[in-house]
């Protein structure tokens, strides 16, 4: 038997996020953001998440020519953006192959452009630096460089894009959003609103909004959590307890000796470690759940296994539910005592981890 470690991909939840996202910037075009392999959810199970008629997106973002083959090659016939655009001039052969859009955050992914031979017309995102100082035209050579994408007889398709450094943060947008006001040519698409753009400052919704971790049921925000938000999660890692013992005040637990007991406690020890993708960084006390009841960490993450308090689950047991994060325990609430956010958390889910997809839809394909 394998380990019992897996996670659940909770094919509805991800239907019912980007409903969500919809609702919030109507008659918006809706890029769902699968990089990362979707977060981590694996792109091919997003896909088929939202692929009955009613659930599809109108777009799907990425970063990797291959994840964008990955997409095409699950049967999606619809638009798919590369937000870092390409990184070589060969690059436009594959990017007129698979009919992608493409961003151009720079003045030499316009001379590529310019000069590729053949027969391919090219739809572009131009994307304006609005103060992230990452990637992207500063504003005051924008005029210029739609002037020269407008010239170029192969682009077909402009539109213009920004990325906010601060959406999750009240009124954080706006600056950003006066900046792009003043350089977007009136007259060409505009995206620019993440998840914490769409779910707090609506007036960032234009027409195109671009939603990454809202559709995976985590929160862009520090302070707002996803339930409250209305937002449901899409992954489940779960496991079981695979030994169980009972220590006597004083004794310490792990590498380190890093939890040690005050009175007498009954440690269980789960199977999931950090090779798993769990943050090694959890301290004691990050809560996980056996048997339904929310339990402290006790121990330091090993690379394998994990050590919890079930002193208040007189049931607990070898083969014991165990949760570390999903439908009943939030993965911000993990990731805030690791001091990171659930984006890294789902992102890191290591390749060694069994991923079943559940609840797709009827008529599914
Ligand atoms: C990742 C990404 C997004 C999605 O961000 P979320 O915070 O996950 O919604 C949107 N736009 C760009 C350019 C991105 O790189």
């Amino acid at each position: 038997m394998p380990r019992p470690i897996r996670a659940v991909v909770h094919a509805r939840s991800i239907a019912a996020n980007l409903a969500l996202a919809r609702a919030r910037a109507p008659g918006a075009f809706v890029w769902a953001v699968v990089k990362a392999n979707a977060y981590g959810h694996g792109i091919e199970r997003v896909v088929a998440a939202l692929s009955a008629p009613g659930d599809q997106p109108d777009g799907y973002a990425l970063i990797d020519l291959a994840d964008a083959a990955r997409v095409r090659a699950v049967g999606w016939r619809g638009p798919i953006l590369l937000l870092e655009g390409v990184f070589e001039p060969r690059d436009l052969d594959d990017v007129a192959a698979l009919d992608l859009d493409v961003a151009v955050h720079r003045a030499g992914q316009i001379d590529w452009i310019e000069r590729h031979v053949g027969a391919a017309k090219f739809k572009v995102h131009l994307k304006v630096d609005t103060g992230m100082n990452r990637l992207g035209f500063a504003p005051h050579d924008v005029p210029a460089a739609l002037a020269r994408l407008r010239a170029v007889s192969s682009i077909d398709r402009v539109a213009v894009m920004t990325h906010f450094a601060d959406a999750d943060l009240a009124h954080g947008a706006e600056a950003a959003l006066a900046c792009f006001d003043g350089v977007a040519a009136a007259g060409l698409p505009q995206s620019v609103a993440n998840s914490a753009a769409i779910l707090s400052q609506p007036g960032t919704a234009r027409d195109e909004i671009r939603a990454g971790i809202l559709l995976y049921g985590a929160t862009p925000f520090a302070d707002r959590s996803a339930a409250e938000l209305g937002l449901v999660p899409a992954m489940t890692l779960e496991s079981e307890l695979i030994a169980i013992r009972s220590i006597d005040a004083g004794d310490r637990v792990g590498y380190g000796g890093r939890f040690v007991a005050t009175r007498p406690t009954r440690i269980g020890v789960v199977a999931c470690g950090y090779a798993d993708g769990y943050p090694r960084l959890a301290p004691d006390g990050t809560p996980i759940v056996v048997d339904g009841v929310v339990c402290p960490m006790a121990g330091r993450v090993s690379m394998d296994m994990i050590t919890v308090d079930v002193s208040e689950v007189p049931g607990a047991r070898v083969g014991s539910r165990v949760e570390l994060w999903g439908r009943e325990l939030a993965i911000d609430d993990v990731a805030r005592g690791a001091q990171t956010i659930g984006y890294e958390l789902m992102c890191a889910l290591a390749p060694r981890v069994p991923v079943v997809l559940d609840g797709l839809p009827d008529g599914a394909p």
